[in-house]
């Protein structure tokens, strides 16, 4: 299925996809401004709207609660920290086989999966246990 997309959303899809990297719409904003691209707020939200109704995007929220767009095709799941917010990508993707027997048992088509993990950072365990380690 190829949808239609506006002007707008074509563009925002290019640059998520030299972009290589899940971004906000604040930053993706601001990249198309730099880039002479005349658009406004606004604008990048509806298109983000869209080309998520599409399947095109995914969005990813943090602990801060800003929302991260990137491109479907990444498979890419992340390791987040809840204590210096350090987002650690992971190679591998442990439910890809669960998303097939899921489409094919709800007949579903599935645009893409979440999973993320949280905990402490390895940077940020050796920190907690140095100010332990200083307090005595
Ligand atoms: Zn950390
Ligand atoms: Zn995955």
């Amino acid at each position: 299925m190829k949808a239609q997309r506006t002007r707008s959303q074509e563009r925002i899809f290019c640059l998520l996809k030299t972009l290589h990297r899940a971004v906000s719409a604040q930053e993706l904003y601001l990249e198309l401004r730099q880039r002479q691209e005349s658009i406004g707020l606004a604008t990048v939200y509806r298109a983000l709207e869209g080309l998520k109704l599409q399947g095109a995007i995914q969005c990813r929220t943090l602990t801060t609660g800003e929302s991260l767009y990137s491109l479907t095709q990444q498979d890419q799941h992340h390791l987040t920290c809840v204590n210096c917010g350090a987002s650690i990508a992971i190679s591998e993707c442990p439910v890809r086989e669960l998303e097939n027997s899921l489409e094919r048992s709800h007949q579903f088509k599935v645009y893409y999966h979440t999973l993320e993990f949280f905990g402490i950072c390895h940077r940020c365990q050796l920190q907690t246990a140095q100010t332990i380690e200083s307090a005595r």
